[in-house]
């Protein structure tokens, strides 16, 4: 993914962040109209495969189990539920479906064995499979390539600078090095921020700085709103000024001219006004469904209607590069096999004693 040479500093960045926000606007709208199709903006669904009881502590998330929020935990889902939403999503015209975990990190379990089935599955149904998973290593992010993972979703949420006003529990190299093992598997990386925590202008472009730091650029940049979430150190934020979300979307469009930048949480404090001038200024994709994880979102029927109002087309799946194939994951393989096996030596073993002359003991109650 390319980076705009001329915002090649973090002055340059900031100038460009503070710049008239009609010029910037309007700076963003060409440069938007350069390498995308305006008028295609991508459906996105956001499932929460497994909600709360995280160890993190991400001052804005009400999943995390030492904030007392509303948010009610639940293990994570079977195959067959999430095959089910994607499928929903799909018929409402989302071609994405990004699933959520409130992990810390992939352990090498069972329940990451039926993510990486969740990943065929979906991928099957030829939409665009992105996880946001926490922290993973090479040989996981490896499995989920092979699963038929599109795109890995991994935030650095501010700056380098912010970050730790907002979480302990993790560096921001974590962050970095998590991104760097979905890029070495060859999977795209959806990596952004979250505005109204607290941050100074400074830390909104120093997010942006440190993508261009990076070799290759995330090829997605969601950028959130911060929804204050009661119960979290963040309750108390004031929600920010809708121009602020429109100048962060536009510093990033002309930033990362390829990237695909996603409005994303926030949206429901947004008027459709203000999320037009978001797509005008280069806005590619939202996250359509009434939930986003766990907060909320508008519903798939009220944005049709403004999707049909301001004369947008939903984007297709894989416009922005080829369908994975998902392969036969060994692991699970060798799994089914071993199930199998012990299952036939267990009948076998029921038919040998039943020959040999072996009656089951009969309890009787008194
Ligand atoms: S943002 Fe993710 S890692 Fe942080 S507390 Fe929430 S679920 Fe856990």
């Amino acid at each position: 993914m390319k980076i705009n040479p001329d915002y090649n500093s973090q002055e340059k960045l900031l100038e460009l962040y503070n710049k008239p926000l009609l010029e910037l606007i309007f700076e963003a709208a060409k440069v938007h109209r350069q390498y995308h199709n305006p008028r295609e903006v991508q459906m996105s669904s956001l499932l929460s495969i497994k909600t709360g009881g995280c160890p993190e502590d991400c001052g804005y998330c009400p999943q995390a189990a030492r904030y007392q929020t509303d948010v009610e935990a639940h293990k994570l889902m079977s195959v067959d539920t999430v095959l089910e939403q994607a499928k929903n999503a799909k018929a409402n015209g989302s071609s994405r479906l990004c699933m959520g975990a409130a992990w810390r990190e992939v352990r090498d379990n069972k329940d990451f064995d039926s993510v990486v089935e969740m990943v065929q599955a979906v991928n099957d149904l030829d939409m665009e499979v992105c996880c946001t998973l926490g922290m993973l290593n090479e040989n996981q992010a490896q499995r989920l390539k092979n699963a038929g993972l599109f795109a890995y979703n991994h935030n650095l949420d501010s700056s380098r600078e912010f970050y730790g006003d907002v979480i302990s529990t993790r560096e921001y190299e974590d962050r970095l090095n998590t991104i760097d093992n979905a890029r070495k598997a060859g999977i795209t990386v959806c990596s952004g921020g979250i505005i109204g925590m607290g941050e100074a202008i400074e830390d909104r472009v120093g997010l942006l700085w440190s993508y261009m730091q990076m070799e290759n650029p995330p090829e997605s940049i969601p950028i959130n709103a911060l929804v204050a979430v009661e119960g979290t150190p963040l309750e108390d934020q004031k929600p920010i000024e809708q121009w602020e979300m429109i100048r962060m979307v536009a510093t990033t469009r002309i930033a990362f001219p390829e990237s695909v930048v996603r409005l994303s949480a926030g949206r429901t404090k947004m008027s459709m006004e203000a999320q037009a001038m978001c797509f005008l200024a280069g806005a590619g994709s939202i996250f359509a469904g009434d939930k986003l994880l766990t907060t909320p979102n508008p519903d798939f029927n009220e944005d049709k209607e403004m999707f049909s109002i301001l004369g947008l087309i939903s984007k297709e799946a894989f416009a922005g590069g080829e369908k994975p194939v998902s392969l036969p994951d060994p692991l699970i393989e060798e799994r089914k096999k071993r199930e199998l096996e012990r299952e036939v030596e267990l009948k076998n073993a029921r038919e040998e004693a039943f020959k040999n002359g072996f009656e089951p003991r009969k309890i009787t109650v008194s």
